[in-house]
Formats: structure tokens, C-alpha cells, sequence
């Protein structure tokens, strides 16, 4: 490892919130070394320019001062030297988000993305990473799956990566954490706990067990690897996720965490389901991924069809496997599911963007809401879930239980995965169609490339659930959701009585039906409306008094709930069986 790049993270001042970074290039570039940052992380799929936190770029060789010159957003040119080549610059560190760096006097977190530059053309390299203890810190540990060079466990020093992709996928955590130990398949598993939090560690270290091994039964082995941390930032308000090849960065709130309660609260229920679904990631876009991230191209968007795939099917397993694993009731599940199917069925935008394109356009619609994205982003994480119920149940009634979504992924694992070949954008419905023998074709097509109504109803069924509307409230809608805490409009429902009326986004809501509206009381007004009878409006649009008439219409459902039916036969009740059983025991 003599001619191999080092990176060294130092924050002398964490108060400053910025580390320091250098660069220690023993065989640069020739011709003038260039050095670059990713633009974007994977798993988040939106342009960051993470450069615009790094401070100015200086390089020396020895003695002499070598000039940098910038030639992109996130690119940087060295004059050419003889000899080794050194490069420094800071980071700016104050983003406490999954996906940024984040560093004051008590924790420092950061992701490779945000803080080390690539050196272009030895990108494929072996490389070393010296992590120095922060500054005017006292009893800080590192938490990080990097692979140890010359360091103990938890320490400060010499790590290394294989290529820099690698050094990208392993973020780093550091200071005065706590670790909650688990085993899954002999492979030592553990959540690092930073921030005050009061949790029942034996509790959580149990459920994360179960749920963890619960995805190893359904591909049938653990990739290599010899650990795997759950790097959480607990917070008083919080929550989000982002996927590696063996950690995960999450976010929680204090009081998701487990404490002394028998039962899985709601917001521990909301905690579990986030582990299960990073860790299902494992798997599922961080070794089975898009050809179109085979290399990833950082420097910009990256285009596939296939994020449905890869967030909507992690995203029906999340939840799927607390109930298989026994970590919540089937009563519970069915809940999550009922609040999946209204949040897709009580927006119009299922009406109008499909899957595939929600996928393509993730960068520039799903990443960047506006107050028409009621109307037309559709999520390709809940309505992706929702299309692999439906194909997941699809696929055992037509194959009379032979082959289900869960055959589907395991080879996907075995194809693509386990061979880190890049799945091509047909991949997946290819291997849904030879895994199970059955012509899938109208399938894909109406679910993934139309906006068909989804036939929910009738794939339940056939595990006897039964979906229903529950839908309370108000008979009448006119159509407009309002900012939290104000009167303001944030959203207009595309072809609502209120958009009709001349409603927009930004209006202030003064009064309606002649009586003033708060936040709290358009409930309220709404509820003794009569569809087709009209009523006045009063807005504030900038500063100027608007008098509108709106004619409310009969609302749709929009509130769904899904269970179990009580006389179900003796197939449904099997089939259900069947659909909810572990994996566990198979391995
Ligand atoms: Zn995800």
C-alpha cells in the first residue's frame, strides 16, 4: 500500500463545524491531477452538490505551493508536479441529516460522499483512511464498518477501503455512543445509539434480531461480511434512513426507541419497520441494483424505471417482516397496510403519474415537491408497495401457491446480486415471468407503465382480507389542503370544486360559507356542506381581496381499512397461512 492514496479526517475545532480533510497522493496524475465530489449519495436520489460545503482547495508537492484551479461545480484541477502531491480543504459540516456530515462538540458524523474527494484515475485503488480524534473532545469512539488496517476496534487511526466506491458506502460516526449488541446468522449486529435517549437496549436488541434474521431467511444467506452497524442519531424529533453495504445511517426520535412497555408501540412499531427496511436494502439496491447504477456516475442524475423496484418492494417487505418474524400482530399489519393503501388512494396523483415514471423522474418530481405534487408525483416507494402485494399475491394465486414474490427476489439475489451484475431495466419483470412460468406481461403494463386502478380488493381476498372504506367525515369536499399552523393553501386538488372556483396555491383563506376559517375549524365548515349547493370564498391572494363561489362535490373514499374475514375458507385461510409464514425456519 506504499503508492496508495490516503485520506486523513481531522476536526481540530468540532465547534467550527467543519472538518478538515487531506489528501496524500503519492503518484499523481501527470498531467495535472484532478480531484472530484459526488454530486449526489446513492440511495437519495437527488443532485446535492455536496461541494458547495468545501472551503478552498490548496495543494502543495514538498516544498512547493502547487496551484488549483476549479473546473466544474465539483471539480478541481492541480497543476502537474514530479513529486507526491498533498491536498487539503474543509468541509463544512452542519446538515444532521442521513445523508449529509454533521459535526459539533458532541458527535461528528459524516458520509464519504460529503467529504472525500475523488482522485481521478486511481478511483479503482486500495486507499487508507486515518480518522484523528477530534479536537477538545474527551472518551470519543468511531463507529464505522470501514475496514480496520492498523486500529483496535471503536479507535481512532488507520482504516482502508478497496476502491473508493467502497470508501463511499461506509459513513463514519464518532463520539460518545452507545452500542446495543445482537447476533443474526453468527454475524455480530449493532446499533450505535448517539444522543440522550432512555432506551430498553435488551428489548431492542431482541426485536432487531428477529426482524434481521427474518430477511436473511427470504434470500437464503447474509452476504459476506463481518458485521453490520445500525449507525442512529436519536433526536427529539426525527426519522429517515439511508441504506449501505453493511450499516445504515437512521434518524429517530427519542421516543421511537423501546422502553420498559410488554407491547410494540406504534412509534417503536415505526422505528422496527425502518431497520427492517433498511436492512432489506442490504439485499435490494445495494447488491441486487439498477445497471444504470453499475458503476454508479455521481457527477449527475443516474435514469432507471426501476425505483419502484428497489423502494416499493423494500417497502412491502419492511412491514411484511415484523409480522412474520412475530414482531407485531396481523391485526397491526393490517393497519400499516390500510394506511399504505389510503395515502396512495386518497391523492389524485395515482390517477396520473405511473411507476415507471415516477421512478425516471424521482430527481427532478419525486426529490422536489411543489404544491401540484398531490396531483401528479405519485410515490414509487407506497404505491410500489402496494404493486408488490398485488403481485406477491398475484403470483400465488396463479401459480396455486407454488411461487410467490419472495421465489422472485431470492433469485434476483442469486442472478444479480450475489454476481454484482447490474440488473437491465426488463430484469425484474423477466425474472418474475421465469421464476413463476405465468405470462406477466399485462401485468407490468397496466400496474407499472398505465395508471390502472389497482384490483386490491380482489388479491386480498384470496388470504381472506377484506378492504373497505372508511371514509368519515365530511360527505362534501371542494378540494384544498392548508399549510400547518396557518390559513394559507398549500395544495389544490386537480379538477376539485376548488380549482374550479379559481383557488390557488398561496391564497390566505379568510372565510368560507361566510364564516372565518382557522386552522382548526375547515373541518368543521366542511362537514354540513351539501354537494351541488354553492358557497362563497374569501381569499387574500397577495393583497388583494378575492370573492369566489365554490360548489362543493360528494367526496370519494379516501380512507381505507383492510381485515380479516371472519368465514374464510379453507383456502383463504391457507393462503394466508402460507403468505404470512417466516422464512426463518427454512435456513
Ligand atoms: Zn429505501
Amino acid at each position: 500500500m506504499n503508492n496508495a492514496v490516503q485520506y486523513t479526517l481531522s476536526a481540530p475545532e468540532p465547534a467550527s463545524h467543519r472538518f478538515v480533510v487531506r489528501i496524500d497522493i503519492p503518484q499523481p496524475d501527470a498531467a495535472g491531477q484532478c480531484l472530484t465530489l459526488p454530486a449526489w449519495i446513492p440511495g437519495s436520489y437527488l443532485v446535492r452538490d455536496f461541494a458547495r460545503h468545501v472551503g478552498k482547495v490548496r495543494a502543495s508537492s514538498g516544498e512547493q505551493v502547487v496551484n488549483v484551479s476549479k473546473t466544474d461545480k465539483s471539480s478541481w484541477r492541480c497543476e502537474p508536479v514530479r513529486g507526491p502531491l498533498v491536498v487539503e480543504y474543509d468541509v463544512y459540516a452542519w446538515d444532521l441529516s442521513v445523508r449529509g456530515a454533521h459535526l459539533d462538540a458532541t458527535h461528528g458524523f459524516c458520509n464519504g460522499a460529503n467529504v472525500f474527494l475523488a482522485v481521478n484515475g486511481q478511483e479503482n485503488a486500495p486507499l487508507l483512511v486515518q480518522l484523528n480524534e477530534p479536537g477538545n473532545t474527551q472518551g470519543w469512539r468511531v463507529a464505522t464498518t470501514l475496514p480496520r488496517d492498523d486500529v483496535a476496534p471503536w479507535g481512532f487511526g488507520l482504516y482502508r477501503a478497496a476502491d473508493y466506491d467502497e470508501l463511499l458506502d461506509h459513513p463514519i460516526e464518532m463520539g460518545d455512543f452507545d452500542v446495543v449488541d445482537c447476533e443474526v446468522v453468527g454475524v455480530p449486529h449493532r446499533v450505535v445509539l448517539t444522543g440522550r435517549h432512555h432506551c430498553n437496549s435488551e428489548r431492542l436488541a431482541m426485536d432487531v434480531a428477529k426482524i434481521c434474521a427474518e430477511q436473511v431467511g427470504l434470500f437464503g444467506e447474509l452476504p459476506a461480511m463481518p458485521e453490520y452497524l445500525f449507525l442512529t442519531r436519536v433526536l427529539g424529533e426525527g426519522y429517515g434512513g439511508l441504506e449501505h453495504r453493511s450499516s445504515t445511517a437512521l434518524m429517530c426520535s427519542r421516543k421511537q426507541l423501546p422502553g420498559s412497555e410488554p407491547t410494540v408501540s406504534k412509534s417503536y412499531r415505526q422505528f422496527l419497520g425502518l431497520v427492517s427496511h433498511e436492512y432489506f436494502h442490504l439485499w435490494n439496491v445495494k447488491r441486487i441494483k439498477p445497471a444504470a447504477f453499475t458503476p454508479y456516475e455521481l457527477a449527475a442524475e443516474s435514469y432507471t424505471e426501476l425505483l419502484w423496484v428497489f423502494e416499493g418492494i423494500t417497502s412491502y417487505y419492511d412491514d411484511l417482516a415484523l409480522v412474520r418474524s412475530g414482531t407485531i400482530s396481523f391485526a397491526d399489519y393490517l393497519t400499516l397496510l390500510g394506511e399504505t393503501i389510503s395515502r396512495v388512494l386518497s391523492v389524485p396523483s395515482h390517477r396520473w403519474q405511473t411507476l415507471a415514471e415516477s421512478s425516471f423522474d424521482a430527481w427532478t418530481k419525486f426529490y422536489k415537491p411543489t404544491p401540484d405534487s398531490p396531483n401528479s408525483i405519485v410515490s414509487y416507494y407506497a404505491k410500489g408497495a402496494l404493486v408488490a402485494l398485488l403481485l406477491d399475491l398475484t403470483l400465488r394465486e396463479r401459480t396455486v401457491g407454488k411461487t410467490s414474490l419472495d421465489d422472485v427476489m431470492r433469485a434476483m439475489w442469486q442472478r444479480y446480486g450475489a454476481t454484482g451484475r447490474g440488473v437491465p431495466e426488463d430484469g425484474f419483470e423477466n425474472m418474475a415471468e421465469s421464476v413463476s412460468g405465468l405470462d406477466l406481461g399485462d401485468f407490468f403494463e397496466r400496474y407499472i407503465r398505465t395508471t390502472a386502478e389497482l384490483d386490491l380488493e380482489r388479491a386480498l381476498s384470496t388470504v381472506g382480507v377484506r378492504l373497505r372504506d372508511a371514509t368519515g367525515g365530511p360527505q362534501a369536499m371542494i378540494g384544498l389542503a392548508l399549510k400547518r399552523g396557518s390559513t394559507r393553501i398549500a395544495t389544490i386538488e386537480r379538477d376539485s370544486p376548488a380549482e374550479q372556483a379559481g383557488l390557488a396555491p398561496g391564497d390566505l383563506l379568510i372565510a368560507l360559507a361566510d364564516l372565518r376559517v382557522t386552522q382548526n375549524s375547515l373541518s368543521e365548515i366542511l362537514a354540513p356542506l351539501v354537494p351541488g349547493k354553492p358557497i362563497s370564498a374569501h381569499v387574500f391572494r397577495d393583497d388583494e381581496l378575492l370573492t369566489l363561489e365554490i360548489t362543493p362535490k360528494a367526496a370519494a373514499a379516501r380512507a381505507f381499512k383492510v381485515t380479516p374475514v371472519e368465514d374464510a375458507t379453507a383456502a383463504q385461510t391457507a393462503a394466508r397461512k402460507s403468505w404470512l409464514a417466516s422464512n426463518v425456519a427454512s435456513t
